[in-house]
This record gives structure tokens, C-alpha cells and sequence, in this order.
């Protein structure tokens, strides 16, 4: 049984805001810090109007094995793609508080 995905209040951010998002701004944020904090990564296409949000469950399930991969360096390798994406690199990432409940306990053995 999954929990229905609460309405999200994610909102594509005005043009003049996103065209300032800098990947510097997530400093060292990992996946891990993401997770920890239940923060959900906003992708946001500046080529076209397309906005995705990759939820807790979702960057647990895509990078639960890398929880150390910085935000930073995985975001250069995003692309406006899937059903109705243009392509683009030109991609803004920024992090957006998740709306549901989300609570998450690190693995505990600390291997790195
Ligand atoms: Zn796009």
C-alpha cells in the first residue's frame, strides 16, 4: 500500500528568478542531505515550460545507493527528456520542501 502523493505546491519559479539559480547555490547538498531533510529536487527547463519534481521516494529509489553524489554534479547531466521534453540542457535545479510526509533514517553503517 503507497500513501496517494499529496498535491504538490511546487511552482515554476518567474523567469527572472530562475535565470538566477546557480548550481554554485547548492553548495555541497547531496543526495543524502535531500533525503535527510525530505527535500524534493525541482527540475526546471528554461527552454520550454516543462517542471519536474523528483520527490524524496523518487531520488531514494534513483540514488539510494549514491547518497553522497552532490546535487551539483548531477545536475549538469539533466536534460529536459521523457514524455513531452524539448531536450534542453539549459536546466535549473533548486530544491522545494516536500509537501508529504516524508521521514527518512540513514544507513547506519558508515562506510566512506
Ligand atoms: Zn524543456
Amino acid at each position: 500500500m503507497t500513501a496517494p502523493q499529496p498535491p504538490s505546491t511546487l511552482k515554476r519559479p518567474a523567469a527572472k528568478l530562475l535565470s538566477r539559480f546557480r548550481l554554485d547555490d547548492l553548495h555541497d547538498d547531496t543526495i543524502r542531505v535531500f533525503l535527510a531533510k525530505g527535500f524534493s529536487l525541482a527540475i526546471c527547463c528554461r527552454e520550454c515550460p516543462r517542471l519536474i519534481e523528483w520527490t524524496p521516494a523518487d531520488l531514494e529509489q534513483r540514488f539510494g545507493a549514491r547518497l553522497d553524489l552532490r546535487i551539483a554534479d548531477l545536475a549538469p547531466r539533466l536534460a529536459c527528456t521523457g514524455e513531452g521534453g524539448c531536450g534542453s540542457h539549459d536546466i535549473a535545479v533548486f530544491p522545494h520542501g516536500y509537501d508529504g510526509n516524508w521521514s527518512w533514517s540513514p544507513p547506519d553503517h558508515g562506510d566512506d
